[in-house]
């Protein structure tokens, strides 16, 4: 596949996608929509060998709704979050798909923890919705 790259807002952190993802889709838990400072986050997963970082980053180890620990990185000099791990999906990373140098190139599949959903949020009313983590991804 093509290979996608991605930087922090201040370009001090870079990283590659090698991989195609496995899921992609937004995340409406109110922890995403604090690290956002929106109504959600848009998170794809490729396997970590699918995935190229490079640059300082610190860790932000968090307790997620779906009951995982999840460690968020950001780069420490303009604060974005780019990329993710969870103790529920090991091997696997996430990565912010607004932090892509082309973010159009994936689209989002679902919505999860859609129950904290924002009423200002306006989700496309296509994309299906589930009010915590599906089933399958458990
Ligand atoms: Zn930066
Ligand atoms: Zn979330």
């Amino acid at each position: 596949m093509t290979k996608h790259s991605g930087r922090c807002l201040c370009g001090a952190v870079h990283f590659e996608i090698g991989a195609e993802p496995m899921m992609a889709g937004f995340c409406c838990c109110l922890s995403c929509q604090k690290l956002s400072g929106a109504g959600h986050a848009f998170h794809a997963m490729v396997p970590e060998t699918g995935f190229q970082i490079s640059g300082e980053t610190r860790g932000y180890e968090w307790k997620a709704d779906s009951g995982n620990v999840v460690t968020t990185s950001f780069c420490p000099v303009c604060g974005t979050p780019v990329s993710g791990r969870s103790s529920g999906f090991p091997g696997m990373v996430t990565f912010r798909v607004a932090a892509l140098d082309d973010p159009s190139v994936f689209a989002p599949q679902m919505a999860v923890f859609a129950k904290r959903l924002q009423p200002w949020d306006l989700l496309g009313p296509a994309l299906p919705r589930f009010p915590e983590m599906p089933p399958a991804s458990q």
